[in-house]
This record gives structure tokens, C-alpha cells and sequence, in this order.
């Protein structure tokens, strides 16, 4: 996933949904975005992250705790005439430094609620539910009421009272 890169050279799109993608390239054809890589792990999207994303806040806060660590760094050296540090350090900081913010996150940062996410779920159950309930119905032969608590009733119960 390239996600920041992508979703800066394709400002019509920043969400998964949005893409009308080609699934013989992986590209979308309107914004041209990959969807051929992997699922995110964090929030399950495939070209864009969500935008309460786990893995996209680290990023973010990654990106600024740097900028703010080097202007520390460089304010005490005024004499410094250039800000070499060999790739090896670089990238070892890097890493150290994004597992303490993510390790740092999990432990102490509530997880937010996404509303959203979870009435994208709700209605999903709420579709798969009337499907069966519909399967349910042409099986039986009888009407059932969808209203009802379904819970512990047996097949029997159902067809004696609504037939
Ligand atoms: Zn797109
Ligand atoms: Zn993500």
C-alpha cells in the first residue's frame, strides 16, 4: 500500500469506495490509484486508509515528532555546517521511533468509536438478515414476522403460530 503517495497525486478520490477500479490492472479509472497491493491491516482498506487508520496516524505523528526532534538538535549545534547522518541511523531511528509511537498509542489512546463503520455494519447484518428471514419464509411456507425475538424459537413454534 502507497497510500500518501497515491492520495496525493489523486486529489478526486480518498477513499476506497470512491474508486471505480479496473481489476485487470488493479488501477482505478478515474483517479488512476493502485488497488493491487494488500489490505490494510489496520482498517481493512486496500488503496486508501481510513481516515482514523491506526497505521496512517503514526505516520502522520511520526512525521512531525522528526521535524520537531532535528530542530531541537539543530538549535543547539548553530556552529553545524550540514545535517548528515548516514542511512544505517537514519532509518534505525526511523524504525525505533515508530514502534515507541504506535506501542505508545495502543497503550494510552482510547480507541475512537467510528459511527460510520458501524452502521456500515449494522445495515450489512440488516440486509443479510430479511435474506434469510425471506429463505427462512419460502422453506417454512409460512410468514414470519421479522420484528419478533427469533432467538431459542424452534421451526415448529414458528409454523403453529403463523400458519
Ligand atoms: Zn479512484
Ligand atoms: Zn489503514
Amino acid at each position: 500500500m502507497k497510500t500518501t503517495q497515491l492520495a496525493h497525486n489523486a486529489p478526486q478520490h480518498s477513499k476506497d469506495s470512491d474508486c471505480t477500479v479496473d481489476w485487470n490492472t488493479g488501477l482505478c479509472k478515474v483517479c488512476g490509484v493502485d488497488h493491487g497491493g494488500d489490505l490494510c491491516p489496520d482498517c481493512g482498506q486496500r488503496a486508501f486508509h481510513s481516515n482514523n487508520c491506526p497505521a496512517i496516524l503514526v505516520e502522520c505523528t511520526l512525521a512531525e515528532a522528526q521535524v520537531a526532534f532535528w530542530k531541537v538538535v539543530i538549535e543547539k549545534f548553530p556552529e553545524a555546517s550540514n545535517g548528515d547522518l548516514s542511512p544505517d541511523t537514519a532509518v534505525r531511528l526511523s524504525i525505533a521511533a515508530h514502534e515507541a509511537i504506535a506501542e505508545w498509542i495502543k497503550t494510552n489512546v482510547p480507541e475512537k468509536v467510528d459511527a460510520q463503520d458501524l452502521l456500515d455494519r449494522a445495515a450489512l447484518l440488516q440486509t443479510q438478515y430479511w435474506d434469510a428471514l425471506s429463505a427462512l419464509e419460502d422453506a417454512l411456507g409460512v410468514d414470519v414476522d421479522g420484528q419478533q425475538e427469533l432467538l431459542g424459537r424452534t421451526v415448529d413454534s414458528l409454523i403453529t403460530i403463523e400458519a
